[in-house]
């Protein structure tokens, strides 16, 4: 490998440069990425690809793809179990640089985030290894279906979990065969370099992973542009969603668009109280900037004063700190623009007439934004309707269970809701009726990989996890056998 600009952060080196066909490149422009722990400090300048260095990836990644996709399935399926090694002995390097560089609790990213990276890398890798081709006879004639690898796939990460997310995305593309460029987020871009190291050595192919580091409208536009991309597979905001589609739609790719969500947690009055209490508390974490996050709290009317006055108590526990000690339970904000765009949500929702029960300030030494909850005016109120993306939680009463299936429903999100109940017919009817990809009762966030995954409305189109990726990764082709075919 060419020798790249490398930058102590912690103790960890780490390239700033891409990964473009197995060499390191560096381009004449860099970004500047600074720590949420202390913005003052400056980690690194990460190169700034722009179109020429898109270019480049994607010629990397099409002859990349020549050699990958040629390989017997084992051969890919072992490579990936190699990464997923590599991942897990570098868990302690891989926990520092994402908490320095993207503010993540430093235990969450230790204990479990970094061993989930190295199992994506497991899971699609037994996953490529067990599919069998469906076969069936029709009419005189034996139908086979294949997964065909698509091509180079772009894949572009979001700030939040860049670690886990880009391993999720990455995993099955090179499972299914195809060639990646990853483009991480500009605000957490650190820890794809060393995922992008980690490939080189585990002994991927040169271009089978492509790492370009920049800005979103500048290299990311660029490479979901190319012509020769033949997936892309993206997670974000549907505002950049809307360019990516557009994009894809240009070159006839399909594109998959994980993206925000307004999830409601919904409380009825025969649920374990203390269980909902801590699972609304558990909201804040990692300060709200979780796509998953049960920010709407529906609360059956007879247990409000008492889910609130829990709820205020437990929610004074929690610590704000730096993520680095195991004592802090809220992270700062990634950045200090996402920072004034969350108190700026809160201070219209002031303006609107809604009630800030509690928080609603930011905090004067860090880039943490106070625990807040909110009491909205009216159901269409911005703060209940839009994707804050912060420790902003809303409260609402209902009377009846059709009630709270209406709120929970009213927003033009579906990505995931979570549900606290003491009945079984409760959960199967409202699980029923609430329109999500993902709908938790009495529990939060497990989920076992070969789930579907994804969301309704603004929060998304296509589905990732297990087959579903495989299938997005791949071209389906049927072939048929006349039964009277001779050898
Ligand atoms: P974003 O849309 O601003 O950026 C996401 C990525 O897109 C970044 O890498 C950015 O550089 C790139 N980008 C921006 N403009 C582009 C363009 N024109 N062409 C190509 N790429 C471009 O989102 P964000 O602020 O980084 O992330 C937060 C959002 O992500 C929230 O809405 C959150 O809910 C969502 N999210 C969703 C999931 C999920 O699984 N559904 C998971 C995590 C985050």
């Amino acid at each position: 490998m060419a020798e790249s600009a490398r930058v102590a952060v912690g103790s960890v080196e780490v390239s700033v440069d891409h990964l473009i066909g197995g060499e390191r490149v560096a381009s004449a422009g860099t970004f500047e990425c600074r720590s949420p722990l202390d913005w003052d400090h400056k980690l690194a300048d990460v190169s700034r690809g722009d179109a020429s260095t898109a270019e480049r990836a994607v010629s990397a990644a099409v002859d990349g793809f020549d050699t990958w996709s040629a390989l017997p399935v084992r051969e890919r399926a072992a490579a990936l179990r190699r990464l997923g090694d590599l991942i897990e002995t570098s868990n302690d390097d891989i926990a520092l640089v994402e908490t320095l560089d993207m503010g993540f609790l430093h235990r969450s990213m230790r204990e479990r985030l970094v061993a989930r990276g190295a199992l994506n890398f497991r899971f699609y890798a037994d996953m490529a290894e067990a599919h069998d081709e469906p076969r069936w006879p029709a009419r005189g004639t034996a139908h086979t279906v294949q997964r065909m690898p698509a091509g180079p796939a772009v894949v572009i990460t979001p700030w939040n979990a860049p670690f886990m997310l880009a391993t999720w995305k990455v995993a099955p593309a090179l499972a299914a065969g195809n060639s990646v460029v990853l483009k991480p987020a500009e605000w957490s871009p650190l820890s794809a370099s060393l995922l992008a190291d980690l490939t080189v050595g585990a002994g991927l192919p040169p271009g089978a992973f492509n790492l370009v580091q920049g800005i979103g409208s500048e290299v990311g536009a660029a490479l979901t542009a190319d012509p020769r991309v033949r997936r892309v597979s993206f997670t974000g905001s549907p505002e950049t969603a809307r360019h990516i589609g557009a994009a894809a739609a240009a070159n006839i790719v399909p594109f998959t668009a994980e993206l925000g969500g307004k999830g409601p947690l919904i409380v009825f009055a025969d649920c374990d109280l203390e269980a909902a209490v801590e699972q609304a508390a558990a909201q804040y974490e990692d300060s709200g900037q979780v796509c998953l996050a049960g920010t709407r709290l529906l609360v059956e009317a007879s247990i409000l004063d008492d889910f609130l006055e829990a709820l205020r108590v437990r929610t004074e526990a929690h610590v704000l700190g730096d993520s680095r000690d195991d004592s802090t339970t809220i992270a700062p904000m990634v950045h200090p623009d996402h920072l004034a765009r969350v108190e700026g949500f809160v201070e219209r929702a002031r303006a609107a007439g809604d009630t800030v029960v509690w928080g609603g300030r930011r905090r004067a030494d860090s880039l943490h934004y106070e625990l807040t909850l909110i009491e909205p005016a009216s159901n269409d109120s911005e703060i209940v309707q839009r994707e804050v993306f912060g420790p902003v939680l809303t409260i609402q009463a209902f009377a009846t269970e059709a009630e709270a299936v209406d709120l929970a429903n009213s927003t033009r999100y579906g990505l995931s809701a979570i549900v606290y109940t003491g009945s079984a017919d409760r959960a199967e009817r409202v699980g029923a009726a609430v329109r999500a990809g993902i709908v938790w009762t009495n529990t939060f966030l497990v989920r076992d990989l070969a789930a579907p995954f994804g969301g309704c409305g603004l929060s998304g189109i296509g589905r990732e996890g297990g087959d579903h990726a495989l299938d997005f990764h791949s071209d389906l082709k049927t072939l048929i056998l006349a039964d009277n075919t001779t050898a």
